[in-house]
């Protein structure tokens, strides 16, 4: 009777464990905020939620928004403009393709006068969604540009630069000039290993060159804004983060240009990997393999 009785309450304890720990999950997520909204300089500032950052310039003269996540954030996001205005979007932007940039643009639809982005990257979203059969849920962009774009809205003028592959073959850096924030998408990775997507052209070395670029064309006030970040590093910062990232990308080709010479395979190379690239330690956490795996294709010519 009495090993019965323990028995019971022991098993019943595990049952109660059990179930207390995904009622306190559902708890959390229901009372978490749907999204944050950070004003950064004049009328811009940024929505953070889940996939990369959006950025947006809310005013009275017009709506300008620069990438959208997923369908349910994007609904938050679009939520928190209501509030502050009533106007149409003049300008919905995409920094390039990935569905974590573009897959909200559905929420939007009938809302914006524009969908911009450069050429590649409507070539890649249309491409994608084919093959992954999702074309039902894409908001394609109907404004595409080769080298420079650019719109006044309101008293900001927005311009789109593309400085040649980096992350994709279709990077955007977006700029509200007054504001002087700068929206970098997936050329910036904060101290977080990036994802180097090769089917969409992505070039290590060329990546490199882009910063670069962007680094001579923004100045040192600018706030540049960055698809990710890793853990306990910031969505934005300066020019120095973006010589950061160049450092980054230089050291772990540098690193795998040497594993390479001492005759390492693939999967040698992967194996062996260290806790972090020699000459980048702030670049940590999950997803190593991506950049090590870009690399040695890209310096090998090897798949
Ligand atoms: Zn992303
Ligand atoms: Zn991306």
């Amino acid at each position: 009777m009495n090993f019965n009785r323990r028995q019971f309450l022991h098993t019943s304890s595990i049952a109660v464990g059990t179930m207390v720990l995904p009622a306190q999950e559902w708890l959390k997520k229901l009372l978490a905020p749907a999204g944050e909204m950070k004003t950064l300089r004049n009328n811009v500032g940024i929505f953070t939620e889940r996939g990369g950052t959006i950025a947006w310039l809310i005013d009275k003269q017009g709506i300008v928004v620069v990438d959208t996540q997923f369908p349910d954030t994007a609904a938050h996001l679009i939520e928190e403009i209501k509030k502050q205005s009533s106007l149409e979007l003049d300008l919905l932007i995409n920094t390039h393709h990935h569905g974590d940039h573009t897959g909200g643009n559905i929420a939007f639809k009938g809302m914006v006068k524009k969908v911009v982005a450069h050429q590649n990257s409507k070539a890649n979203q249309e491409r994608v969604a084919v093959s992954s059969k999702t074309e039902d849920n894409q908001l394609y962009p109907d404004t595409t540009y080769l080298n420079e774009w650019s719109q006044k809205v309101g008293n900001e003028t927005i311009t789109l630069r593309y400085f040649g592959a980096g992350h994709t073959n279709g990077d955007s850096f977006v700029h509200f000039e007054n504001a002087n924030v700068v929206h970098c998408g997936d050329l910036m990775f904060n101290q977080r290993f990036p994802f180097v997507d090769r089917t969409s052209g992505a070039n290590i070395q060329n990546w490199i060159k882009v910063l670069g670029k962007a680094k001579k064309t923004f100045d040192k006030d600018t706030i540049f804004v960055f698809g990710h970040a890793g853990d306990g590093a910031e969505v934005t910062g300066t020019y120095k983060d973006l010589q950061a990232m160049q450092n980054y990308l230089s050291q772990l080709l540098k690193y795998v240009k040497l594993q390479i010479k001492a005759g390492k395979t693939k999967e040698q190379l992967l194996e062996t990997k260290p806790e972090f690239i020699p000459g980048a330690p702030t670049w940590k956490g999950q997803g190593m393999e991506r950049s090590l795996t870009a690399a040695f294709e890209e310096l090998t010519g090897k798949k």
